[in-house]
């Protein structure tokens, strides 16, 4: 709306609104990712909630892409903003308030920059900017935070199998949950929180904790309503402890399905780029189990894995890579603590394929994804620079044009 429009309303709907930026707590999981990325300080957080400082916050945008659950994208028109206290007191987000109308003059300021002013519903507001952060062209549309921590979906442990060796430091199950009646909506690429029973010291629930998916859509080992996780067992961890340790026929509550841009493209002829260290393999199982199905299609992309643990032992899903056919996967696994070996990492391993990278990162048919701990993303930016750099291209310039067209993907923890 103009605000020659805004002028010519009737007396009635002449409420000056406010577009105000906002996160779910029934959808956020309390990782601090918005707080230390905001460049201006935006964003606080007490025992309870996140909160965005309605006079500080620029709309930038600069903290959605980064929220690994999407519960940082929402927007309320509002006649008066909602203050910090408020957003900290808040189970779940108020109803959006009807019958406002937006001053223009106001929402160019408060609107985040993916939304062009004149402004939208805000629910059509948050529809246009998920599509805005890119997921492949191809990808199936994501059902997002479908089950919200207050009414969250319950599932059954099927399975609960150690995918590192007894003798290795590391403990890594692979979790397979069932949910009743196809509940739960998942395409490869997304992710779920976990509800720990119980609350902490002080009386308050335990924030959900995020697992990526590591089954495809169709289901683990064709079952349907199933997903699979890796989940590695972290020494005094709280969710952690509790997943590898749950029996056969335990119930669950779980929250999701998050993310809507970590997705794998439908196109078969797209070749998939994929950089892992440990856990971070269990998005990449979901998508070659994906391409495995569609080979009937005939696909002609390709999968290319490099996959980084500390050891053989302590490699998850290690066995399963090693027999699948090249035609499948092309992976590259190393190994950073062999006691008789080189100590190598994923990005040696990128260094040492320079040639067969820098061709695919110019086909616009590469979708290039990293997952893994946190810290990764820098050496494997790194690597990926000298590798076009070797080769006469600018990795940046490469990078924004694959980010812009939904062909980059980071998701770290
Ligand atoms: C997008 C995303 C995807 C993820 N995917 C996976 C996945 O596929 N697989 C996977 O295994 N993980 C994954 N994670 C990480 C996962 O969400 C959890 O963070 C992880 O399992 C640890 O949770 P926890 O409850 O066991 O540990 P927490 O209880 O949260 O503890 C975390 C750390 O703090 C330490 N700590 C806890 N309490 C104390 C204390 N009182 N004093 C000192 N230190 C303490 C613990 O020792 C531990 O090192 C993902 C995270 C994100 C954001
Ligand atoms: S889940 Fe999103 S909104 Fe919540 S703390 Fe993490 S980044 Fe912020
Ligand atoms: S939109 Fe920008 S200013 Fe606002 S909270 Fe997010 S990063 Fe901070």
């Amino acid at each position: 709306m103009t605000a020659t429009a805004f002028a010519a309303l009737p007396v009635s709907s002449k409420v000056a609104v406010m577009r105000q930026h906002l996160i779910d707590p029934e959808v956020c999981i309390r990782c601090n990712t918005c707080e230390e990325t905001c460049p201006h300080g935006g964003i606080v957080h007490n025992d309870d909630n996140y909160a965005v400082l309605f006079d500080v916050c620029t709309g930038c945008g600069k903290c959605l892409d980064p929220c690994p659950t999407g519960a940082i994208a929402n927007w309320h028109d509002v006649s008066s903003a909602y203050s910090v206290d408020e957003q900290f007191s808040w189970a779940q987000l108020p109803a959006q308030q009807a019958g406002l109308a937006i001053d223009a003059t106001n929402a160019a300021r408060l609107v985040p920059s993916p939304i062009e002013p004149p402004v939208v519903a805000a629910s059509e507001a948050t529809e246009a900017l998920m599509v805005k952060a890119a997921a492949p062209a191809s990808a199936s549309r994501p059902v997002v935070n479908a089950f919200k921590r207050n009414q969250p979906a319950t599932a059954t442990v099927v399975a609960n199998v150690q995918l590192t060796a007894a003798a290795s430091d590391t403990d890594v199950r692979h979790i397979v949950l069932r949910f009743a009646d196809g509940v739960f909506p998942v395409l490869e690429g997304q992710s779920l929180g976990i509800v720990m029973p119980g609350t902490d010291d002080h009386g308050k629930r335990h924030a959900v904790r995020q697992y990526s998916i590591a089954s495809p859509r169709s289901g683990e080992a064709g079952e349907p309503n199933t997903v699979a996780l890796t989940v590695k067992r972290v020494p005094g961890g709280l969710c952690s402890n509790h997943l590898c340790d749950l029996p056969v026929g335990a119930s669950i509550e779980v929250t999701g399905p998050f993310g809507a841009t970590f997705l794998m493209p439908n196109d078969p002829a797209a070749h998939i780029l994929m950089v892992c260290s440990g856990t971070g393999v269990a998005p990449f199982r979901g998508f070659i189990e994906r391409r495995r199905q569609m080979a009937a299609e005939s696909s002609s992309g390709k999968l290319l894995l490099f996959y980084g643990a500390q050891t053989p032992q302590a490699m998850p899903y290690a066995s399963y890579l090693e027999e699948l056919p090249a035609a499948t996967v092309l992976r590259d696994l190393c190994y950073s603590r062999l006691a008789d070996g080189p100590k190598t990492h994923v990005q040696h391993r990128i260094r040492a394929s320079a040639a067969v990278l820098s061709a695919l990162l110019c086909d616009d048919l590469t979708h290039f994804y990293v997952c893994g701990l946190k810290g990764m993303e820098q050496g494997v930016e790194e690597a990926l620079a000298e590798v076009c750099a070797t080769a006469g291209l600018d990795w940046l310039r490469i990078r924004d044009r694959m980010r812009s067209a939904g062909r980059y993907h980071v998701e770290t923890y």
